[in-house]
């Protein structure tokens, strides 16, 4: 097995440092891209430039943003002349804003595991804007993303995900092909953003509705949403609330959620059992 270079910088945990190594995963991943010259190429967290280098081989121009300052020299001295912008900032605060360009932005990264979900939804929240995107995730994540209903990995994530993009789950890369190896399986992801986007009336009531939906998963969809709606407007939904929250497709959700978008919602209720709910979701995040 070939391994890529490196220069000497010791792997940080709280970076989630794993980085690739195995020759052969560099190079199904850059084939899975497919880089054409100028394309508007984004990379989160380029590390010690595994991917980042065999992708300038393609690329005109590439942006990569890296929050290990200790990272930015070595990147910027070997690689900057080579059409590399680098930008020392968290990607989960970057405003991708200032990279869009006529052409639609495509994103590429090896993720840090601890921030792959909050920086998916950062991200989503410019989908209209992005060709598509390409990641490295711990192998249950990329399965949550690409769920189907009425099972296990499907949940809030798979809901808010695919209802801006198709997911495609590209193969899977074991824990050897990283230095130092992660201790779970790892699976690269393509998310294209929709052509024909669903049409939820109001995004805001869109997400509380699948959060609420999925706050308690053994529940019925009628005692998750008692939270959110009064017996009434519980009896009005065209859905069988029987049924539990992974038995919905992301369609049934743009419905439900646009019917409910017609009703006036308490706002006591809401601010309070949000929160209440926001902490349990994270907590099973
Ligand atoms: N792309 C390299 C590779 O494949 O070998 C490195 C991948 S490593 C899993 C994740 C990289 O993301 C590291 O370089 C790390 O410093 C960087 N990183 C961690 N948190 C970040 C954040 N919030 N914003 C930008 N980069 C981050």
């Amino acid at each position: 097995m070939k391994k890529n270079v490196s220069f000497g910088h010791i792997p940080r945990k709280r970076f989630g440092q794993n980085f690739l190594e195995d020759m052969s995963i560099i190079d199904r991943l850059v084939a899975s891209i497919a880089p054409k010259a100028n394309d508007n190429m984004v990379e989160i967290g380029p590390g010690q430039g595994a991917l980042t280098r065999p992708l300038l081989e393609y690329l005109d121009v590439l942006n990569a943003i890296e929050l290990d300052r200790d990272l930015i020299p070595f990147l910027r001295a070997g690689l900057e002349p080579e059409g590399l912008t680098v930008h020392e900032a968290d990607a989960l605060k970057f405003n991708f804003a200032n990279l869009m360009q006529e052409r639609p932005l495509r994103v590429v990264g090896n993720l840090p595991y601890n921030i792959s979900t909050p920086l998916i939804f950062h991200l989503l929240t410019y989908q209209e804007k992005i060709q598509d995107m390409h990641f490295m995730l711990q192998l249950e994540v990329v399965d949550r993303l690409a769920a189907e209903p009425n099972s296990k990995a499907y949940g809030r994530l798979t809901v808010m995900t695919q209802y801006y993009c198709q997911v495609f789950k590209l193969f899977d890369v074991p824990p050897t092909a990283f230095n130092p190896p992660p201790k779970v399986m790892s699976a690269i992801v393509r998310l294209k953003p929709r052509t024909f986007p669903l049409q939820a009336t109001d995004m805001a009531v869109m997400d509380k509705v699948v959060r609420f939906s999925f706050s308690q998963r053994r529940k019925t969809l009628r005692n998750n949403l008692k939270q959110l709606l009064n017996a009434e407007q519980l009896d009005e939904l065209n859905q069988d609330l029987k049924k539990r929250p992974e038995q919905l497709s992301v369609e049934d959700y743009v419905n439900l959620s646009n019917q409910i978008a017609t009703f006036t919602l308490d706002d006591d209720i809401n601010k309070r059992e949000l929160s209440k709910s926001r902490t349990k979701n994270q907590q099973s995040e």
